[in-house]
């Protein structure tokens, strides 16, 4: 297993559409599986991650995610979901999101997402699981799916709001390249 290397907006492979997994049992997919968790559980303040935006060749379609439903005190389980599919969505929240490849320490921007979200997909073993989940979950599973849509979730900022955040970004990559330097 390894750690891998998130990638940082505005790398362009964080753009990628990812291909389903057509073999679960592709020793390829499992090692895949693999360091993505161990990816998750090495990186602090992280809820979440798609293998779109990991250092991964061909990045296929799977997220990896900490579900807390059960219990919220309880131990995070880390979860794998293969091919995720929405079935549906309810209601609507607008509020703060960050993401591990958009300087999560300095950039948050509030974005409208479903309330609940129910979703379904296969586990590591190719097992099909459905999650039915609200607030940060439910974001968080629409959060994922855009990631191997190739999407970031500032691409659902309005125009407007994007220039400004766009800047605010550039700003941080400077200040993070002298710190660099120093
Ligand atoms: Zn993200």
């Amino acid at each position: 297993m390894a750690v891998l290397r998130i990638l940082n907006y505005p790398d362009p492979r964080l753009k990628t559409v990812a291909e389903p997994v057509t073999d679960i049992n592709d020793p390829i997919v499992q090692q895949m599986i693999a360091d993505m968790l161990e990816t998750l559980v090495n990186t602090p303040h992280c809820g979440g991650l798609a293998a779109t935006q990991l250092d991964i060749q061909n990045p296929k379609r799977i997220f990896v995610f900490y579900d807390f439903f059960e219990d919220k005190n309880s131990k995070e389980t880390p979860t794998v979901v293969i091919n995720p599919e929405i079935v549906n969505t309810e209601g609507e929240v607008f509020e703060q999101e960050g993401c591990m490849s958009v300087y999560p320490n300095e950039i948050l921007a509030a974005i409208l997402r479903p309330a609940r979200t129910h979703m379904r997909g296969l586990d590591r073993h190719g097992k099909p699981i459905e999650f039915i989940r609200e607030g940060y979950l439910a974001k968080n599973f629409m959060h994922e799916v855009d990631h191997l849509n190739g999407k970031l979730y500032i691409d659902h900022l309005k125009p407007l709001k994007r220039t400004m955040l766009d800047k605010k970004i550039k700003k941080v990559r400077t200040d993070h390249a002298k710190q660099k330097e120093e």
